[in-house]
């Protein structure tokens, strides 16, 4: 396919809502980000379908934008992902290996990641069953309480290092709790937690990578960087710090049909619950998109879309399942119609607009869209 802006995609003629995601987009946040980190290794997390825009195809323009390492959450997403991408891309997969699935995942093609001295153990008798120095990521866990060693199995592995032999060692990772707040003081506790940690298990780790950067930690500074980072988020538009202006690129656009309009008299009320009552006649659009589509039912009465003029079109009423209410009224020309588009994620509809309307963040908005959207994906260098 040509590269399409989002300008001219052509409207579908049936669908009632359609996703556009923007691959090239998402190959120049990566470059953006990877530049920013240099001289470190800039990894990208698809965890959770890549953030629901669809790792089959996210994937394999990541890798050809030059990234070759890539994490998911899951075992079976590594799983699917590994369908996707050349040889040469190592896949680690975060939550680390369920007991006895260790195998699997070498299997996979993948590596999990370990997070206890439990899994440790099993991970190396893996190795030593098939003979091989298995690569060895380990995450400790300097401030999250979910995912790591706790310290007080750090401190035992510091002094037993050969608990990790027969492991190639290949990284040494933690990650940050409040990295998208550059002034919180966790961010460096944490760095001082992590770098005092990589010294101590320079020995059960020698020569590993060190990561603690995800998205926002890329934009605390080089200091953050160690060898590899690792964004998810940033990569898919989402800004890495709530006070700063976004560098990157948008990658999401949604838009929705207009199914029906009508007008109501001072007093009728507005969808379930009646939440909503007109305080004068007013011009009420209905928009083919729901809670089942992942338009939260949190935007009630607070969220808006856009028309194609750039209005925007207030929520009036609770999210529906399958619909959402608007206030059609100061729509220009002719007003809005049956069959029109209007944009509910976009330029006019930002996705840190969209979240901040439904009290979550653009993560939260990203990995809930529905199935039930015509997907466009534009660019990317492929003839898909
Ligand atoms: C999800 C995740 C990331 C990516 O985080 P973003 O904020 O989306 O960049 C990186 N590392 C770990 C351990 C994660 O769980």
């Amino acid at each position: 396919m040509a590269r399409a802006s989002f300008e001219d995609t052509a409207e579908p003629t049936a669908a009632q809502a359609a996703l556009s995601i923007d691959l090239d987009a998402i190959a120049a946040n990566w470059r953006l980000l990877a530049a920013r980190a240099a001289p470190a290794e800039c990894a990208a997390v698809v965890k959770a379908d890549a953030y629901g825009l669809g790792v089959a195809r996210v994937a394999p323009a990541l890798h050809r934008a030059g990234c070759r390492t890539f994490f998911v959450a899951l075992l079976a997403e590594a799983v699917a992902l590994r369908a996707h991408l050349p040889a040469d891309s190592r896949i680690l997969v975060l939550n680390g290996a369920l007991p006895g699935t260790e195998a699997a995942h070498v299997a996979a093609g993948a590596v999990p990641v370990v997070n206890s001295l439990g899994q440790l153990a099993a991970w190396r008798a893996e190795a030593a069953r098939r003979g091989t120095a298995l690569p060895l990521v380990l995450q400790i866990d300097t401030g999250m309480a979910r995912f790591g060693l706790p310290p007080s199995e750090c401190a035992e592995l510091a002094g037993r290092p050969e608990l990790a032999h027969g492991l190639a060692p290949a990284i040494l990772m933690s990650h940050l709790a409040c990295a998208d707040a550059p002034s919180h003081p966790a961010n460096e506790t944490q760095l001082a937690r992590f770098a005092e940690a990589q010294e101590r298990l320079a020995a059960a780790l020698p020569g590993a990578a060190a990561s603690l950067a995800a998205s926002s930690g890329i934009f605390l500074g080089p200091r953050f960087h160690f060898d590899l980072v690792r964004p998810g988020a940033a990569l898919f538009g989402v800004p890495p710090t709530a006070s700063a202006p976004n560098p990157l690129r948008a990658v999401v656009r949604l838009e929705a049909r207009c199914v029906q309009v009508r007008r109501i008299a001072a007093g009728d009320t507005v969808g379930y619950g009646a939440t909503w009552t007109a305080p004068h006649p007013t011009t009420v659009a209905t928009i083919a998109v729901g809670y089942a589509d992942g338009f939260l039912r949190a935007g009630s009465n607070r969220g808006a879309c856009c028309a194609k003029d750039g209005t925007i079109l207030p929520i009036l009423g609770l999210v529906s399942m399958d619909s959402i209410t608007v206030d059609a009224g100061p729509v220009g020309e002719g007003g809005l119609r049956a069959g029109d588009m209007v944009e509910v994620i976009g330029p006019g509809r930002r996705l840190e607009h969209v979240a901040r309307d439904a009290g979550t963040i653009g993560y939260e908005i990203l990995t809930s869209l529905g199935g039930r959207y015509e997907r466009h994906y534009l660019g990317g260098g492929d003839a898909a």
